[in-house]
């Protein structure tokens, strides 16, 4: 604490991140990173920006990589914004669309920077409890005032909505804006991409963190309506000109034309999901059905903070978190074959030393 801090820095809670701890062998399960590398087209387009041009600004609107996004996604350039990993395109969301007078609703049990960015930017917000099955119901969020921010999957949860029940959700509230946080959407879930032509209201944020594996390089995006767009362009334009750097820019632009290492790691990580389940159910956990790249579970013997302990003796690093609802949950990435077999071989023992 500082004498000189802003009366705004005392009052911050700040996110905090999954460790990145330097510990030999560790099988790193807890922040959901893709355990394959990026496209080796990404890796090459980075290395040759890696040139005498970095001497030179990046292009501040990252009018090829909105291009690229945009034929992708099959949407205009003017639909599509980039930012420094989603989060930064979240914040920018936030700023823009989300401050308004009636309370922002978003789920209890969610992404937890979400309050962080009503904190920083003094937004007020009411959050509606998941169902007794931690999903989400779009009727909780019709019929009363406020924007709405839901993850879809949901995080941690993992569990998804339909496209139609997004669509639902933004035709019932036509009246303000809806951002939808499809960092998990790859896994399995429908994006409301397709939505975004009839509602002007509906903002898609997705990354390139998790499914590109390109979590390092920070990549965002958000696709919506042009004026929507244009509000968050305005918010980024008072705070960074140069969100992404040259090689980030090249990086994104090369994974996004490869699709077939994109299509071949998500088809390999939703297999391993599905194996991962299957294990877990067998060692007695509650597995939350899940459309991203983790599973959320419990164990009805053993809290959730004793097992990540354990887990973390040996070398196996997955995430808990102390939120009410969610306390007895852990939340593991799914990792390669070799990582889920240590994660199994580990459980092994844990259950069987405390059983
Ligand atoms: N949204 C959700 C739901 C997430 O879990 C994450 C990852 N922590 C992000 C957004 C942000 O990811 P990134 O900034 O790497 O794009």
């Amino acid at each position: 604490m500082s004498r000189f801090w802003s009366e705004l820095v005392h009052r911050l809670s700040p996110y905090v991140p999954g460790e990145q701890p330097q510990i030999p062998g560790l099988v790193k399960l807890n922040t959901n990173e893709s355990p394959f590398g990026p496209s080796p087209k990404a890796i090459g387009a980075i290395r040759a920006a890696a040139a005498d041009t970095l001497r030179l600004y990046p292009d501040p609107q990252a009018t090829r990589l909105r291009e690229a996004l945009a034929v992708y996604h099959k949407v205009s350039p003017e639909q599509v914004f980039v930012g420094n990993g989603s989060d930064e395109v979240l914040a920018h969301a936030f700023a823009a669309l989300l401050k308004q007078p009636a309370p922002l609703l978003f789920p209890d049990v969610t992404y937890s920077f979400y309050p962080v960015y009503c904190r920083l930017l003094g937004i007020d917000y009411a959050t509606v409890p998941l169902d007794a099955e931690m999903r989400v119901r779009i009727d909780d969020y019709v019929g009363r005032p406020g924007p709405v921010i839901i993850a879809n999957p949901n995080a941690p949860t993992g569990i998804a909505l339909s496209r139609a029940e997004i669509a639902r959700l933004v035709a019932a509230r036509s009246d303000a804006a809806v951002v939808i946080d499809e960092a998990y959407v790859d896994f399995g879930a429908e994006t409301a991409i397709p939505l975004i032509s009839e509602h002007p209201n509906l903002l898609v944020v997705q990354t390139m963190s998790k499914s590109r594996a390109l979590a390092g390089l920070r990549v965002g995006y958000a696709i919506g309506d042009a004026a929507l767009i244009e509000g968050l362009t305005r918010v980024k334009d008072s705070f960074n000109s140069y969100p992404l750097g040259r090689p980030a820019q090249a990086g994104a632009i090369a994974s996004i034309e490869d699709d077939a290492h994109f299509q071949q790691a998500r088809s390999v990580i939703m297999k391993n999901r599905a194996d991962l389940t299957a294990a877990l159910v067998r060692f007695g956990f509650e597995v939350l059905p899940s459309s991203a790249n983790f599973v959320f579970a419990r164990h009805p013997d053993h809290s959730g903070q004793a097992l990540s302990a354990a887990l973390r003796q040996r070398a196996v690093l997955v995430r808990h978190f102390t939120a009410p609802r969610i306390a007895d949950y852990l939340r593991i990435t799914i990792g390669s074959e070799t990582e889920l077999a240590r994660l199994t071989d580990a459980l092994r023992e844990v259950l069987a030393q405390n059983g």
